[in-house]
């Protein structure tokens, strides 16, 4: 799978990708330093155009993945908030109680992601996503009993892929 990171050019409005980049980067920094005291370890971030909203992390490949799309539309405010939430997601993976205190102490106000001003399209017939980390699979055929291989590299129920987008529900 190609991840796009840095090659995007300027954006149509703000920063390019490579000046939000430095700036996630900085601000990883601050909080490793104000809440952790360093103890974090810097993980890839990635800013994504595959990834239609919203971001993820990934714990098996230590990476944060935002949508380069969600930062065009709503900006450096919307990306922040997502930014922090991933860092929170780092100590604790689940949205526990112990998630939420954590994220909002790192400043991310917003609980939910803005939703997309430009639908993605795909011409899949189904959609999966993996409740946890959020990363989505474009299939023609149902699948069976499938997790995340982002994840974890074999089957696991923990991260199982749900249905979101279903043909016969239309
Ligand atoms: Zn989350
Ligand atoms: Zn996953």
């Amino acid at each position: 799978m190609k991840e796009l990171t840095l090659d995007f050019g300027p954006a149509t409005s703000g920063l390019t990708a490579d000046e939000v980049y430095r700036d996630l980067v900085a601000e990883f920094h601050r909080l490793n330093a104000t809440y952790f005291d360093n103890g974090l370890k810097m993980p890839a971030i990635i800013l994504s155009r595959r990834k239609s909203f919203g971001g993820y992390y990934q714990p098996a490949r230590h990476r944060i993945v935002l949508s380069w799309q969600a930062y065009e539309e709503y900006g450096w405010d919307e990306t922040l908030n997502t930014f922090r939430h991933e860092v929170a997601h780092i100590v604790h993976f689940n949205h526990s109680r112990a998630f939420w205190e954590l994220a909002n102490l790192l400043g991310a106000t917003k609980r939910y992601a803005s939703r997309p001003l430009k639908q993605p399209r795909t011409p899949h017939r189904y959609v999966y996503e993996c409740a946890v980390c959020s990363r989505r699979v474009y299939r023609n055929r149902r699948l069976r009993r499938a997790s995340c291989g982002s994840c974890d590299k074999v089957y696991n129920p923990l991260y199982a892929l749900r249905l979101v987008k279903d043909p016969a529900s239309r």
